[in-house]
């Protein structure tokens, strides 16, 4: 056969090929008729059921979906994301019921098998099914050794089991496939896992492995502030105050915000070798470094009563007054010293006059609609326009949000 001959019919081969490729794709056998899947993406009904779901109208989403699905009872996609929005919609034992029925379809592919699972597994963790989701999800590991997916929703459930060893073998496997982009958060998970590791160790009195933990936090991101903490508990527990204290010296250095973490610690440790003298100049340093920091000036009243020095920790507490009046640790610690001290005329009227000034941090009143802070009740918001949508601001003590909704026990 001459060779041009031989070249047209390969490529005709191969044009039919695609073609039938082409069409099997579209059409698609089904109960001995033959169904048009583009019908489906074409249908009205699934573009306004995509429209709602964008909207975040998920009832009326389902109903279109559900219609438009009709036209189409095999199309997997459109029954996986039906379950989907059924679970969304709080009703779990649906979705699960859906995502079960999928996955009893012969010939699924692998990929297809695997995203079914993975949102089977999510109905059951959505379900509060710990041990289910956790096996649906690695099964899909199985499948997809790859699927982030998968990974992330098995470490938030071996997190919540307090599963610390194998939340951490999944944050390596997670960590091993991310993108640079989340390399860093990956160390930073890494290295709050550590110290939980690192505290398992020390409940079991396991001091070397608690503090080989402990500084492998520290290595992996040097602002895990727990670490420094529980690091310094270890060496303590060693006998080794000289470590304790330096450690916990470097974890104020670490960040300013933070930096009152230690405080305590240190405060016990520094009066117990007769070293007080310096736990005021580390207070004073850090006050200096952030005059807005008024957990520093807090520590430092708390310890000069301790020491039987009233006047000088009130001379603190006034400072951290005068940068957080709304601080209440702060008007509690200066009443009681008040009290303590027979509430001297001078003094008293020293913090009368402080918070009067402060009158400015008085912004009670909040818009309901964007959060706008207000001193006083306004009928229209000046940042979002809203009318009558302020209310006056509240502090209370944080509850349980579901028991906050429900009326009452049903009886
Ligand atoms: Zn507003």
């Amino acid at each position: 056969m001459d060779s041009g001959l031989v070249l047209l019919l390969v490529i005709t081969a191969l044009l039919v090929g695609l073609a039938v490729g082409k069409a099997w794709e579209r059409y698609k056998l089904q109960e001995g008729q033959w169904v048009d899947r583009r019908r489906v993406r074409q249908s009205p009904h699934f573009i306004v059921g995509l429209n709602y779901l964008v909207a975040g109208r998920v009832d009326l989403a389902i109903e279109e979906l559900e219609e438009a699905s009709k036209l189409d009872p095999g199309a997997l996609e459109l029954r996986l994301m039906l379950g989907n929005l059924y679970r969304e919609r709080g009703q779990v034992g649906r979705a699960i019921q859906e995502h079960q029925t999928l996955l009893q379809r012969p010939r699924l592919s692998q990929m297809e098998h695997a995203n079914v699972l993975l949102c089977l597994g999510l109905d059951y963790r959505r379900g509060g099914f710990v041990d289910r989701a956790t096996e649906a999800f690695t099964e899909v590991l199985k499948l997809a050794p790859d699927n982030e997916s998968a990974l992330n929703n098995l470490e938030k459930l071996q997190e919540e089991q307090r599963q610390w060893q194998e939340a951490y073998q999944t944050r390596h496997r997670l960590a091993a496939i991310a993108n640079p982009a989340v390399q860093t958060r990956s160390k930073t998970i890494l290295a709050f896992l550590e110290h939980e590791l690192g505290l398992q160790a020390l409940a079991k009195s396991d001091i070397p492995e608690a503090i080989r933990r402990f500084t492998a936090a520290i290595e992996l991101h040097t602002a895990v502030l727990p670490a420094y903490l529980s690091l310094g508990d270890a060496r303590l527990k060693q006998g080794d105050a000289t470590a304790a204290a330096t450690i916990w010296e470097a974890a104020v250095n670490v960040s300013l915000d933070r930096a009152y973490l230690p405080l305590e610690r240190l405060e016990v440790l520094y009066v117990s070798q007769g070293r007080a003298d310096r736990f005021v100049a580390l207070c004073e340093r850090l006050t200096d470094a952030a005059p807005r920091e008024w957990r520093a000036r807090a520590a430092l009243a708390r310890h000069l009563a301790s020491q039987g020095e009233p006047t000088r920790a009130l001379e603190s507490l006034f400072g951290a007054l005068e940068h957080n009046p709304h601080a209440l640790a702060i008007h509690q610690s200066i009443w009681a010293l008040l009290s303590s001290l027979d509430l001297p005329r001078p003094l008293v009227a020293r913090y009368i006059e402080i918070t009067r000034q402060s009158v400015f941090y008085l912004d009670p009143h909040v818009c309901t609609r964007c959060r706008y802070r207000s001193t006083e009740l306004l009928w229209q918001c000046p940042q979002c326009h809203e009318w009558d949508a302020f209310v006056e601001e509240r502090i209370t003590p944080a509850s349980d949000v579901e028991s906050e909704m429900s009326p009452g026990p049903n009886v």
